[in-house]
Order: C-alpha cells, then sequence, then structure tokens
C-alpha cells in the first residue's frame, strides 16, 4: 500500500520501530498467545507491558515526542504519527496501550509545566519508563463538559489542599504511581481559572482505586477513584492554581493525532488480514475475493484507509507548521476513527464467521476500536470543535 511521502529521517525511525517489533515485542506476546486467546484478555500481558516501556525508554522511542530541553527526541508531530501507526499496524497488544508510545500514562507535553522538584519527582521517572501516571478529569456528572466536575480541593491556609470527589473511566489507575487530578479550586470560576490540577502520590491517606471498571475492549479497564480528605502540599500542584486546563490542552493536539494514527495502523493490519482471506478463503469453488460483494467491502475499507491516511498526516504537518492545531488535530481524529470503526466491521464480515470467534483475534480489535470515538474528545465534540473553526 503507497504512503505519503515521510523526511528520511522519519523513514529511518520507522524500520528501526519495525525492526524494534519483529525482535522484541512479537516474540514476548506470541509466548502468551494461547493464555490470550483463553482468557479474551489483556490480563497475562500487563507486567510485560511495564517491562517493555522500559525497554522502548532505553533504545528512545517512549520519549520521542517530547521535547530535546527536557531529554526527549524532540519529534515533531508527522513523525509521532508515522511511528504511532507503524506500531499499530503489527496487530500485537504489546505494540500498542502506551507499551512502547505513551498518549496518557507516561510523559506528556502537560508535564512541561512541572516546576524543577516536580521534573525531578515525577517527570524523571515517566521519561525513563519506571513509573505510570493516569490523567484524571472525568466524573460521573462530567465528561465532555469537564468545567462541571465536582472534585474540589479546598486550601487549608497553611500551604495544604484537601481534595474529595470521585473521578471514572480513568486509564491506567490501578497500575498508576501518581495521578494528575483535576479539581475545582474556584466554584465561581470554573471555566476560566477555577479548575487545578494536581499531582496526587499512590498511597495517600484517602485516596484510593474503588471500582475497576470492566468495559467493552478485552484490552481496556479504566477504574473509578474515590478522594476522601486527600491531603496535598502546595508543591503538589502542576502550573498556576486555577490554570489546570491550561496545562491539559498541551497534550491535546499530541494525543488525538496519536490516536487518529493507531486508528490508521490498526485498519492497515485488518485490511490487510482481510485480503489474505479473501484470497485463499474459497466458497462455490472460487475465492471469496473474486465475487464483487467482497471486493466492494475490501475497495471500500482501502479507499477509506488511504483518504484518512492522506488527511492525518496532512493535519500533522501542518500543525507542524505552525496552525495551532484545534481543527486539524480535531479533524484527523474523527475522519480516522470513524474509518477503523468500518473497516473492522467489514473486516468481521469478510471472514464469515470465523471472524466473529475469538481465535482471530479479529472480534476483540472490532470491540476495542469502538472506544476511540469517545476518549479525548467523542466524535460529536470534534465535530462541535470543527464547527467552531467554521465560524459557526
Ligand atoms: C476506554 C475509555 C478510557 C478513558 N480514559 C480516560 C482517562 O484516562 N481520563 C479521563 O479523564 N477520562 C477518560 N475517559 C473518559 C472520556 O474522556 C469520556 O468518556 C468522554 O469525554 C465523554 O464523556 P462522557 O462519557 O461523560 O459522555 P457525555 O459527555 O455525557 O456525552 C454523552 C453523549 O452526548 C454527546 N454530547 C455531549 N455534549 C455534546 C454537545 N455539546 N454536542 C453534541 N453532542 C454532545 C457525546 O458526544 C456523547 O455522545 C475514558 C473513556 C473511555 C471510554
Amino acid at each position: 500500500m503507497s504512503r505519503p511521502s515521510i523526511p528520511e529521517e522519519v523513514a529511518e525511525l520507522r524500520a528501526s520501530l519495525s525492526q524494534f517489533i519483529d525482535r522484541e515485542v512479537r516474540p514476548t506476546e506470541e509466548s502468551y498467545r494461547e493464555e490470550i486467546q483463553e482468557t479474551g484478555t489483556f490480563a497475562a500481558l500487563r507486567e510485560e507491558q511495564l517491562k517493555m516501556r522500559k525497554r522502548s525508554a532505553e533504545v528512545g522511542f517512549w520519549t520521542l515526542h517530547m521535547p530535546e530541553s527536557v531529554g526527549g527526541g524532540g519529534l515533531e508531530y508527522l513523525g509521532q504519527v508515522v511511528l504511532h501507526e507503524e506500531a499499530s499496524s503489527h496487530g500485537l497488544v504489546l505494540a500498542q496501550f502506551e507499551s512502547i508510545f505513551p498518549v496518557v500514562t507516561g510523559p506528556s507535553p502537560i508535564h512541561l509545566d512541572c516546576t524543577e522538584p516536580q521534573r525531578e519527582k515525577y517527570l524523571a521517572p515517566l521519561m525513563s519508563g519506571d513509573k505510570v501516571t493516569c490523567f484524571a478529569l472525568t466524573e460521573p456528572e462530567a465528561g465532555s463538559d469537564a468545567t462541571r466536575i465536582r472534585t474540589r480541593a479546598a486550601s487549608t491556609g497553611s500551604g495544604t489542599w484537601v481534595l474529595n470527589g470521585r473521578k471514572h473511566f480513568i486509564t491506567a489507575g490501578e497500575s498508576a504511581d501518581f495521578a494528575l487530578v483535576f479539581a475545582v479550586t474556584d466554584p465561581e470560576r470554573r471555566a476560566h481559572g477555577g479548575i487545578t490540577a494536581f499531582f496526587v502520590d499512590a498511597g495517600t491517606p484517602g485516596f484510593s482505586v474503588t471500582r475497576v471498571q470492566r468495559t467493552m475492549s478485552p484490552y481496556q479497564n479504566p477504574v473509578e477513584f474515590t478522594f476522601e480528605d486527600v491531603e496535598v502540599g502546595e508543591e503538589q500542584v502542576l502550573g498556576q492554581v486555577g490554570f489546570g486546563f491550561y496545562s491539559a490542552v498541551r497534550g491535546i493536539n499530541g494525543a488525538r493525532l496519536q490516536i487518529a494514527a493507531s486508528a490508521l495502523g490498526i485498519a492497515q493490519n485488518l485490511l490487510r488480514r482481510s485480503l489474505e482471506y479473501a484470497k485463499s478463503r474459497v466458497a462455490f469453488e472460487r475465492p471469496i475475493g473474486s465475487n464483487q460483494y467482497i471486493q466492494g467491502m475490501l475497495v471500500d475499507s482501502h479507499a477509506e484507509l488511504e483518504q484518512a491516511r492522506l488527511l492525518v498526516y496532512e493535519c500533522a504537518r501542518r500543525i507542524d507548521e505552525g496552525a495551532d492545531g484545534r481543527r486539524e488535530a480535531a479533524l484527523a481524529k474523527l475522519v480516522a476513527t470513524e474509518m477503523v470503526g468500518r473497516v473492522a466491521d467489514r473486516a468481521i464480515q469478510v471472514h464469515g464467521g470465523t471472524g466473529f470467534m475469538t481465535e482471530l483475534g479479529l472480534e476483540a480489535w472490532y470491540r476495542d476500536v469502538r472506544a476511540m470515538r469517545l476518549y479525548e474528545g467523542t466524535s460529536e465534540i470534534l465535530r462541535t470543535n470543527i464547527a467552531k473553526t467554521l465560524g459557526l
């Protein structure tokens, strides 16, 4: 399949990532293959995932997206997109879900607001892959409209803050060494300067995981957090008091582009497997791929993937060239995540009943990609964002 042109150094990085995956990731995942098929979950691979991120940090992939000023690779968005796509195109669970590249559970541009001591305590162990974090914004009463969060942080007047409230749907909350928690510090000014971000260490009294949430995806189990009189010091505030959202949006374009790129990679893998199957599976004495109905599904998936890839690469390129990225990142995520849902559905159809069985793992991706249209901005919120940039 053809790909849009990319800079030479990005092509080299992609090739070395591909070799790394074949050499180190695939054999590990293969050794768990039977267990994954048997249990239908990712649980068996959790520990390997943590080891893999450390390994990725050692070889330099893990922090490629971070600026050189904090020890990262300074890779621009186009390069990030190409690498996330490559990682996802191998069809391996362990090459995704923040094992090789972080999205919300490792170092992020959000952490550029850290003070020097915070860089040492929080950012450094994220950069080395030694610690895991999570991003705790969503609550039962507040998802898309995050200004409605109710978790409250009250100042004690003596340099500490006391947090009370509940968060849910928090990715990696169970394994996180610390969480970045968003709480209301000025209820009168929620939308503009009333919400603050705090680092809260696992094990802080009153901070607990109260529920592991089972989902439609075999690979994702976010959690519910409860905060009961959780006391944190002022040195745990990220950025300025009241400006938590300002830190949060630093990471949003990158996260949206990375999710879009993963959607491209997953779609590519599903399409490749569907094409192979269509050529080899025989019905009525000929390969099923010689039927126009089957061809139509495969051609539609191919066409939609090619369109989405051109768009995602172009959006990344425009942000690299200075666009503020609100429209571009939203467009890329909207189009690519909607596309992969359709490609996954057709992949099952082309494989017939076999596609529905767990043994090929196709149905697992079908279920997993459904979440991509929900997190980091639902498709509706992305459309709303794009509409605003069109003057609506
Ligand atoms: C697998 C998974 C992992 C997640 N991980 C995290 C995490 O790590 N940290 C975190 O903080 N959150 C996380 N989330 C939460 C995610 O960000 C929210 O689910 C998302 O923001 C939507 O919020 P909601 O679920 O409350 O839906 P709601 O905001 O209640 O929306 C319900 C429906 O209404 C639509 N809607 C809402 N407002 C509008 C509007 N103005 N116009 C049109 N339609 C609208 C939505 O698009 C949706 O279809 C995760 C979610 C999932 C599914």
